[in-house]
C-alpha cells in the first residue's frame, strides 16, 4: 500500500493581515514585524520593557505579510499539497487563529474574486484542470461538508439539518463520519455548487453567524480517486482525500458567571481546541505514548492528519495590531509547536472501499445485461426471419448485424411492432372467427405488445443508467476539456517556477544563518589578544540575548500555563457545583431502589460517548428480553406449552389447542407467627406451679384446729377437701372457719392461702 515510508513534518506558515479600518482609526500600534525571506515573525510586546530590544522571534516554514495576495499562498504552499493529493496522498489544510484574523478569507476568500478566492475554490480550479490534461486516466471525484459545533457534527449537505452524526472506526480505513452524504461532482461549477449549498446550511442554524463561525468547526473534504492501468495491464486506484478545516476561533471562551447549559456550552466549544493542542504537545514531547486522540470529536476525525498517515499544512492567522498582542503570540507559540508533528503519509493504493471500483464494476455489470438483452434479441429475430421463408431477408441479416446498436434495436423493434399490427388487422378482419374469440385473440396481442414496450423501457433506462454512470467518471480530454490555452499554460508554469524559487531561496537563508553561528565559533585563530576579546565579547552578548529570550519564553509559558489552569481549576469547581445540585434533586426525590434500579441498567457507549440504559430483562443475568412463543412450525397459531404436551399425550384430548398456560401456584409469603410461650421469671413460674397444684397434694395442718373445734365435729372425721380444686370457703360459712366462729372471739380466723402453707 506504501510507496513512500519518509516521514515528514507538518508545514507551519504565518499569516498577518492587514490593520482594519477599525483599527487605522483608533490608531492602534502596529506590533508585528514579517521578514517574508527569513520567514521569521517578530513580536515586540509592548507591555514589556525590553521589548523594543529583543522582541521575540518565531521561525516558520514560510510567511505571508499584510501585502500577500490568495494565489502566492496557493502556488507556494498549498498547490504542492494538492498535487500530492492528486497522486493518491492524503492532505489536510488547518487555519488556526482568533476570531476575525482572516481564516476564513485563506480558506474561502471571496468566491467570485478570481484574486481574492481562498484556498478551497483554489483547489477547486487545480483538481479539475489537472484531471482535465492527464492521460488515460479515469477519475472520480466527490465532496462532503460537515461542522463540528459543541462536539456535535453536523452533515452540512444533508436535508435533515437537525440530525447529529457519529463517528465511527474501522480497523482497515480508520475513523470515518457514519451516514455522511457526499456528492460525485463532475466540474467546477458542481463543487462549488455542493460548497455554496453547505454555506447556507451553515448560517441558516445560525442566528449570529459571525459568532457560530467562530464557535465551531468546518471541514470540506474533497475525494480525489484515479484509475490506471499500469504496465502489466492491471487496474489500480489510487484515493487522495483533501480536508479543508477552518478551525473555531482560538480565543478563550468565557465561561465565567456561566451556569447550567451556558457553562456546558462554553466549556464544549473550546473542548475540540484544546484536544488539538493537547495531541500535539503529546506528540511533539516524543515521552508519552498516548496520544489523547479521543479526547474531542476533531481529533479523531483529523488523527490521520496529525502524526498519521497525511501531509499537513497549517496556516496560523494572526492580527499585527497592538491590542492583540497575548492572542498572537499564543497563537504562534501554538503553532511553532505544530512544526514538530511528524507524518508518515504514504500513497493510498487499492483501498477497499474505493467508490470508483464500485462504480466500474457496476458499469461493467450493467452493459453485460445489455448485451444479454441484444444477444437475445438479435437471436429472436434471427429465428423469426429463418421461420419466415426463404424471401431474400436471409441476405441482409449480415448487413444489419453490422449496423450500430441503436439502430438495430430500432430497427427491431418496429419491425416487430408492425408484425403485431398487422396480425391486429387480420384478426380484426377475419370472418370466421367468432366475436368472443377476436377479442381474447386481440387481447392477446395488445398484451404482446405492451411486454414489448416494457422491454423496450427497461433497455433504455439499463442504457440511461450505463451512461449517466459513465459520465461520472472523468477522463481528460473526453469528458473534462481543458480549456486554457498555451499561454496561460506558460503563465501558470513560471508561477510555478518563480514560487518554488523562492521557497528554496528562503530555505538557504535560514541555513545561512544557522552557519554564521557555527562558523563564528570555528574562528578560532585571533591575531591579537584585542581580537580575541572583542569576538568573545561580541559572542557572549548575543549568547546573553538568547539566554535572556529563552527565559523570558519560559516566564511566558509557564504564565500561560498557570492561567490555563486556574482556568480549569474554575471550571471544575462549577461543574463540580452543579454536580451537587443534582445529587441533591436525586437524593430528595428519586427513591433509593429506582435510583439503583437505573444505575444497574447504565452503561457508557465508548463509540456514541453517551450514557445509555439496557433494556429491561426478567432474567436476572441473561441480558435478553423473554422470547415471546413461536408460532410452532405446521401449526396455524403459536403454540403454548400446555397445547403441545396435551397433543403429545393424546391427540384427541379436549382443548388441546387452547392457549392455556400452566402457571405454578403463587403463594403468598405467610403474615402470621408460631404461638410462642411467654418468658416467665423462674419465681413466678414456681408460685404459679404450686398454686395451680391439686388439692389433694396439699397437706394441711389441722391439729391445732381439732382441738378447738372439739366435739362439733364427728370424730375420725378428717378435714375433707371439696372434689373441686376450688376452695370454697365462702360456702363454708357454717363452718369453723368461718372467721367469726365463736371459738376465736375478737380474732376473725381467716383461712391462710394455700400456696403459701408452708409444708
Ligand atoms: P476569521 O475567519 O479568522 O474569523 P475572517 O476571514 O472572517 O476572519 O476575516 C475578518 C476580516 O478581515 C474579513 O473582513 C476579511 O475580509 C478581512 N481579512 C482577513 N485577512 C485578510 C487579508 N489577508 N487581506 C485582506 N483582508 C483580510
Ligand atoms: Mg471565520
Amino acid at each position: 500500500m506504501s510507496k513512500s515510508k519518509s516521514s515528514e513534518s507538518v508545514k507551519v506558515v504565518v499569516r498577518c493581515r492587514p490593520m482594519n479600518e477599525k483599527e487605522r482609526d483608533a490608531k492602534f500600534g502596529r506590533v508585528v514585524a514579517v521578514d517574508v525571506k527569513l520567514g521569521q515573525i517578530l513580536v515586540r510586546n509592548p507591555k514589556e520593557a525590553s521589548a523594543s530590544d529583543h522582541p521575540k522571534v518565531f521561525t516558520f516554514d514560510s510567511v505571508y505579510d499584510w501585502n500577500s495576495k490568495q494565489i502566492d499562498l496557493y502556488d507556494e504552499t498549498f498547490r504542492p499539497l494538492v498535487d500530492s493529493v492528486l497522486l493518491g496522498f492524503n492532505g489536510t489544510i488547518f487555519a488556526y487563529g482568533q476570531t476575525g484574523t482572516g481564516k476564513t478569507y485563506t480558506m474561502e476568500g471571496v468566491r467570485n474574486d478570481i484574486e481574492r478566492r481562498g484556498v478551497i475554490p483554489n483547489s477547486f480550479e487545480h483538481v479539475f484542470t489537472h484531471i482535465s490534461r492527464s492521460q488515460n486516466q479515469q477519475y472520480l471525484v466527490r465532496a462532503s461538508y460537515l461542522e463540528i459545533y459543541q462536539e456535535e457534527i453536523k452533515d452540512l449537505l444533508s436535508k435533515d439539518q437537525t440530525r447529529r452524526l457519529e463517528l465511527r472506526e474501522r480497523p482497515d480505513t480508520g475513523v470515518y463520519v457514519k451516514d455522511l452524504s457526499s456528492f460525485v461532482t463532475k466540474s467546477v461549477r458542481e463543487i462549488e455548487h455542493v460548497m455554496n449549498v453547505g454555506n447556507q446550511n451553515r448560517s441558516v442554524g445560525a442566528t449570529n453567524m459571525n459568532e457560530h463561525s467562530s464557535r465551531s468547526h468546518a471541514i470540506f473534504v474533497i475525494t480525489v480517486e484515479c484509475s490506471e492501468l499500469d504496465d502489466d495491464g492491471e487496474n489500480h486506484i489510487r484515493v487522495g482525500k483533501l480536508n479543508l478545516v477552518d478551525l473555531a476561533g482560538s480565543e478563550r471562551q468565557t465561561k465565567t458567571g456561566a451556569q447550567g447549559e451556558r457553562l456546558k456550552e462554553a466549556t464544549k466549544i473550546n473542548l475540540s481546541l484544546s484536544a488539538l493542542g493537547n495531541v500535539i504537545s503529546a506528540l511533539v514531547d516524543g515521552r508519552s505514548s498516548h496520544i489523547p486522540y479521543r479526547d474531542s470529536k476533531l481529533t479523531r476525525l483529523l488523527q490521520d492528519s496529525l502524526g498519521g498517515n497525511a501531509r499537513t499544512v497549517m496556516v496560523a492567522n494572526i492580527g499585527p495590531a497592538s491590542y492583540n498582542v497575548e492572542e498572537t503570540l499564543t497563537t504562534l507559540r501554538y503553532s511553532n509547536r505544530a512544526k514538530n508533528i511528524k507524518n508518515k503519509p504514504r500513497i493510498n493504493e487499492d483501498p477497499k472501499d474505493a467508490l470508483l471500483r464500485e462504480f466500474q464494476e457496476e458499469i461493467a455489470r450493467l452493459k453485460e445485461q445489455l448485451e444479454k438483452r441484444s444477444g437475445k434479441k438479435k437471436k429472436r429475430r434471427q429465428r423469426r426471419r429463418a421461420g419466415e421463408g426463404s424471401d431474400g431477408e436471409d441476405l441482409e441479416d449480415g448487413e444489419m448485424e453490422d449496423d450500430d446498436e441503436e439502430g438495430d434495436d430500432k430497427g427491431d423493434w418496429r419491425e416487430q411492432q408492425e408484425k403485431l399490427e398487422r396480425e391486429r388487422k387480420a384478426i380484426m378482419e377475419d370472418h370466421s372467427l367468432v366475436a368472443e374469440e377476436k377479442v381474447l385473440l386481440l387481447k392477446e396481442k395488445e398484451k404482446k405488445m405492451e411486454d414489448l414496450k416494457k422491454e423496450r423501457d427497461a433497455g433504455e433506462m439499463l442504457a440511461a443508467k450505463v451512461k449517466a454512470m459513465e459520465s461520472k467518471l472523468l477522463v481528460g480530454g473526453k469528458n473534462i476539456v481543458d480549456h486554457t490555452n498555451e499561454q496561460q499554460k506558460t503563465l501558470e508554469l513560471r508561477r510555478q517556477e518563480i514560487a518554488e524559487q523562492k521557497r528554496r531561496e528562503r530555505e538557504m537563508q535560514q541555513q545561512m544563518d544557522n552557519r554564521d553561528e557555527e562558523t563564528l565559533e570555528l574562528k578560532e585563530t585571533y591575531s591579537s589578544l584585542q581580537q580575541e576579546v572583542d569576538i568573545k565579547t561580541k559572542k557572549l552578548k548575543k549568547l546573553f540575548a538568547k539566554l535572556q529570550a529563552v527565559k523570558a519564553e519560559i516566564h511566558d509559558i509557564q504564565e500561560a500555563h498557570i492561567n490555563e489552569r486556574q482556568e480549569l481549576e474554575q471550571t471544575q469547581n462549577e461543574l463540580t457545583r452543579d454536580l451537587k445540585l443534582k445529587h441533591l434533586i436525586i437524593e430528595n426525590f428519586i427513591p433509593l431502589e429506582e435510583k439503583n434500579k437505573i444505575v444497574n441498567r447504565a452503561y457508557f457507549d465508548e463509540e456514541d460517548e453517551y450514557w445509555k440504559t439496557r433494556p429491561i430483562t426478567r432474567i436476572e443475568d441473561d441480558h435478553q428480553m423473554m422470547s415471546r412463543p413461536l408460532s410452532a412450525v405446521g401449526y396455524r397459531r403459536p403454540l403454548s406449552h400446555h397445547a403441545h404436551t396435551a397433543m403429545m399425550m393424546r391427540p384427541d384430548m379436549r382443548y388441546k389447542a387452547e392457549n392455556i398456560m400452566v402457571l405454578d401456584m403463587d403463594l403468598p409469603a405467610r403474615t402470621t407467627k408460631e404461638y410462642q410461650e411467654p418468658v416467665i421469671a423462674p419465681k413466678v413460674a414456681a408460685a404459679l406451679e404450686s398454686a395451680l397444684r391439686d388439692e389433694d397434694e396439699i397437706q394441711v395442718d389441722a391439729s391445732g384446729l381439732h382441738s378447738s373445734l372439739g366435739s362439733t365435729l364427728p370424730t375420725g372425721a378428717s378435714l375433707k377437701k371439696p372434689k373441686s380444686g376450688r376452695p370454697r370457703t365462702g360456702k363454708k360459712s357454717s363452718t369453723p372457719t368461718s372467721p367469726f366462729s365463736p371459738s376465736s372471739p375478737g380474732s376473725p380466723l381467716y383461712p391462710q392461702s394455700r400456696g403459701l402453707v408452708p409444708k
